[in-house]
């Protein structure tokens, strides 16, 4: 039996390997796609902290390299159901089975895409999913927030303190984002709002410089700079029932990482919390470690 299972090779995931096998724990790493999860698309990180800059391909890269010097071992499977057992949980994967006293679920979580053309080819490039990771890049340029709830709100206030002009385009009339964060957003003159609107269109040759909307059934282009999507976060924690999930589908972990069954933890993206970056989710690894330790050996 191994000591411990990790479902998901991202940060989290990673961190929690490295963790483990330096308390002299063996440690499976399970990954259904790449080694180092969504931070390999970023271009650039600059707030992770001891770190200037470096490519998001070459922090995942250091830190694989980090958990396979440690002692961490690695599948590339995909995690289809954890059977709980008491003192051990069993984690079943496309094609394998296998048993650890303490299984930590590292899954993260994917941003909603708007699936327009050339979206995916810009990522990096002028399309960002997280305001708190790319925004200083826009300094006192123009940028586009696309949604209506608090996350765009939020990126946009946040947005409004770098960069020159913030357009936020949301394709209804009314807003989901509480009343307080839209009267904020109203009051900047760096903040233009446009309503029912929709995106059709990424212009620019390699690096995005406009986007053409439909507004009310006729076409507009605006320029920008940067396009900030921020229309939600995709967890997908069905395969680990009986964890409890909250109503968007988030695990429900406490302060210590740890999930309603016994020696199942949670950490990273993957589980409710407030902050995903890469801070958080290498600080849950810590963290879910340190607790499986002191509560299943
Ligand atoms: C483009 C981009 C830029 C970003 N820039 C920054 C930045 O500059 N600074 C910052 O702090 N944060 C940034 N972030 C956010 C940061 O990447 C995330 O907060 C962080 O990666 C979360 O780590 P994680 O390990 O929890 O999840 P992930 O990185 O999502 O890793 C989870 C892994 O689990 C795997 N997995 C899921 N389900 C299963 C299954 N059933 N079986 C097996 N494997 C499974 C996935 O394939 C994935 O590899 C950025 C995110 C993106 C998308």
């Amino acid at each position: 039996m191994l000591d411990f299972i990790i479902i998901g090779g991202g940060t989290a995931g990673l961190s929690s390997a490295v963790y483990a096998c330096r308390a002299n724990k063996t440690a499976l790493v399970i990954e259904r796609d790449s080694f180092g999860g969504q931070i390999v698309d970023a271009p650039n990180v600059e707030n992770y902290p001891g770190i200037v800059n470096i490519s998001g391909a070459q922090f995942a890269s250091d830190l694989f390299d980090q958990a396979e010097k440690s002692g961490a071992s690695f599948k590339c499977e995909t995690v289809l159901k954890i059977v709980p057992e008491g003192a051990c949980t069993t984690v079943v994967t496309d094609t394998g089975k296998y048993t650890a006293k303490a299984v930590i679920i590292a899954a993260g979580c994917e941003h909603r895409r708007l699936g327009v053309p050339r979206e995916e080819d810009l990522i990096g490039n002028g399309v960002s999913y997280c305001a708190l990771c790319d925004g200083a890049f826009f300094k006192d340029k123009t940028v586009a927030v696309v949604g209506g709830g608090n996350a765009a709100f939020t990126d946009a206030l946040y947005l409004a303190g770098v960069a020159g002009l913030v357009y936020i385009i949301h394709r209804r009339d009314g807003f989901r984002a509480e009343q307080a964060l839209i009267d904020r957003a109203k009051e900047l003159n760096s903040v233009r709002i446009i309503t029912n609107a929709v995106v059709k269109q990424l212009h620019g040759d390699g690096e995005l410089d406009g986007l053409t909307l439909d507004v009310n059934g006729v076409a507009q282009k605006i320029d920008v700079d940067g396009l900030f999507v921020a229309i939600g976060q995709q967890p997908d924690n069905a395969a680990f029932a009986p964890v409890a999930l909250d109503t968007d589908g988030y695990i429900v972990a406490d302060d210590r990482c740890r999930t309603n069954i016994r020696g199942v933890y949670a950490a990273g993206d993957c589980r409710a919390k407030t902050v995903r970056q890469l801070t958080t989710a290498a600080a849950d690894g810590a963290i879910a470690v340190d607790t499986a330790l002191k509560e299943m050996f």
